[in-house]
């Protein structure tokens, strides 16, 4: 496996990487929700680069950066087992020096919502690395899980708009056999909180029972039920929402036979650990 560790290192790899090439951007602590971006990738691309960077600026002070998962051995045995053999892995130092500037990307309206609200410096942070990533690999994709879903819209229009020539790839959710989204920050949960955590997809199940089968419209009484099912697991809820799924803005009426359906979102805290995950719904039938 060839593993770059500074940017020249990793400028000198891309350079003798033939064919297609994607990029897979992680903190690392690699589980089956990772992995599968790797297969994601090679649907599109000749040649995977996957990094692992436990990027600091995305971390508020408070937040969990010191404490968060690193198992970098455990992680290159995964990647080898799933025909990763180029890895970029570089330390903080190498991609922030002293001298840079801190610049910050804005993607207006999409990243002062929802995870923007809550956690003000991530999405600034993932732009951040993104775009330095971007320009040192320079891959032909980049293939992002859909479990983080604003992320994927906010990088599909940084993408987009800053004229950047590369594909963004959303791959989907992959979960536990009980419906709890695969995190790196799972293992944070007690036995007890573990039970609890499927509260989540419960939560989004009952969204989307509600939309699909129920033909509910009101976007209000959905995101009342999805409360409920959360309240009753000790989840101290961030947002439990549903939203267009491109704009991410809220709804007045879930309309029928929208394009693309809706999203409903969650972010919440059981104990320490704050979780997300997310559905795509469709929008109620109406042949009318
Ligand atoms: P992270 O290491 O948490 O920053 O995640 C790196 C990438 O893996 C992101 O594109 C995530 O959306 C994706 N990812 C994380 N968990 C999952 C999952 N359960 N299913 C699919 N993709 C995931």
């Amino acid at each position: 496996m060839q593993i770059a560790k500074t940017i020249t290192e990793a400028r000198a790899m891309r350079s003798t990487t033939p064919g297609k090439v994607a990029l897979i951007p992680t903190m690392g602590a690699l589980h089956d929700g990772h992995l599968s971006l790797v297969a994601e990738a090679f649907n599109y691309a000749d040649e995977v680069i996957f990094y692992i960077f436990v990027n600091p600026t995305q971390f508020a002070p408070h937040e969990d950066f010191d404490s968060y998962p690193r198992n970098i051995d455990d992680d290159l045995a995964k990647l080898a087992s799933v025909g990763i053999s180029k890895v970029f892995m570089p330390t903080v130092d190498e991609i922030y020096p002293p001298e840079n500037v801190p610049f910050e990307i804005d993607v207006p309206n999409l990243n002062d919502i929802l995870e923007g609200k809550h956690r003000p410096h991530f999405f600034g942070g993932v732009c951040r690395v993104l775009t330095k990533m971007f320009n040192i690999i320079q891959p032909h994709y980049a293939i992002f899980g859909q479990k983080d879903y604003q992320q994927l819209q906010i990088i599909t229009a940084l993408v987009r708009d800053t004229n950047m020539p590369i594909n963004i790839i959303g791959a989907p959710i992959i979960r536990e056999s009980d419906g709890l989204a695969m995190s790196s920050r799972n293992v944070y949960l007690s036995e007890e909180e573990r039970t609890h955590a499927t509260a989540l997809y419960k939560a989004l199940q009952q969204a989307k029972n509600l939309i699909e089968t129920a033909g509910e419209t009101d976007p209000a009484a959905v995101e009342s039920a999805m409360h409920d099912i959360l309240s009753a697991h000790n989840f101290k809820i961030d947002y439990a929402t549903v939203r267009h799924p491109h704009t991410l803005q809220p709804l007045d009426c879930i309309e029928p036979n929208l394009t693309g359906g809706v999203v409903a979102l969650i972010a919440a805290h059981l104990g320490n650990t704050r979780l997300i995950d997310n559905m795509i719904i469709a929008s109620p039938k109406n042949d009318a």
